[in-house]
């Protein structure tokens, strides 16, 4: 079993993907499991703040430590082998070898901010900093389903047939996935590669192997 905690200011933003189509399944199977951890439960005072404006000003408001850091103990003690990370812009790029990294541990617990960031001095609390791309956005949560995402597709049993994880763009092999068709044979006079029809499978292979080098070059590029 997989397990991934998520601290988040808004665990309802998880439910509807989680409950669709292979995260679902997965989950259903026990597979993996995943914990939503409401970081406004650790705040304390009778406003349960969890921000406050920026030392030295500025615009927004900053994520307070000590609820965040809270939340990250009450995850350690819950799933002590969990690998805590905190998601943000200026971490390393989450890519296919990280999601293989995490399938193979035991589970993840992922901090997601929201505002302006998270006060600095979490970053001490955590085993390591994640971002999924050169891009900001507006919380760590569409992050943090990501990285979910792709983690579980690539657990044992996750997929209907496991040749589809090991052919997915980014594999062992480091190729863009070959092109995919199927019926009709021609949508809007684009017809499908005759190759695929031959049921010639040496051809179709050595097609397939071709597609991927050329798409991988034409990435690099
Ligand atoms: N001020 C921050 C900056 O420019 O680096 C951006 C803060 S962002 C609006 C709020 C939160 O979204 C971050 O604390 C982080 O958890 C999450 N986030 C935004 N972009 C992300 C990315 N590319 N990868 C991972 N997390 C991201």
């Amino acid at each position: 079993m997989f397990y991934a905690q998520v601290l988040t200011l808004f665990p309802e933003f998880f439910s509807s993907p989680l409950a669709c189509s292979i995260p679902d399944r997965a989950i259903k199977a026990r597979l993996a499991q995943v914990d939503c951890i409401n970081i406004r439960d650790f705040s304390v005072g009778k406003h349960r703040r969890v921000d406050d404006s920026p030392y030295g000003g500025g615009p927004g408001m900053v994520m307070k430590p000590d609820p965040v850091v809270a939340a990250i103990r009450h995850a350690r003690e819950s799933r002590p082998e969990t690998r805590v990370v905190l998601l943000s812009p200026t971490g390393v790029l989450f890519d296919q070898a990280k999601a293989r990294e995490y399938a193979k541990s035991p589970g993840i617990t992922l901090v997601c901010g929201r505002y302006e960031g998270i006060d600095e001095r979490v970053a001490e609390y955590v085993d390591e900093q994640v971002s999924v791309g050169p891009y900001v956005l507006s919380g760590g949560e569409p992050a943090a389903l990501a990285i979910i995402d792709a983690v579980i597709r690539l657990l044992p049993g996750a997929l209907g047939d496991e040749r589809s994880a090991e052919q997915d763009s980014f594999g062992e092999d480091g190729l863009l996935d070959y092109p995919h068709y199927t019926r009709p044979e021609v949508f809007e006079g684009k017809h499908v590669p005759e190759v695929l029809l031959s049921g010639d499978h040496a051809r179709i292979e050595a097609w397939r192997c071709e597609q991927e080098e050329k798409r991988s070059k034409r990435q690099k590029r």
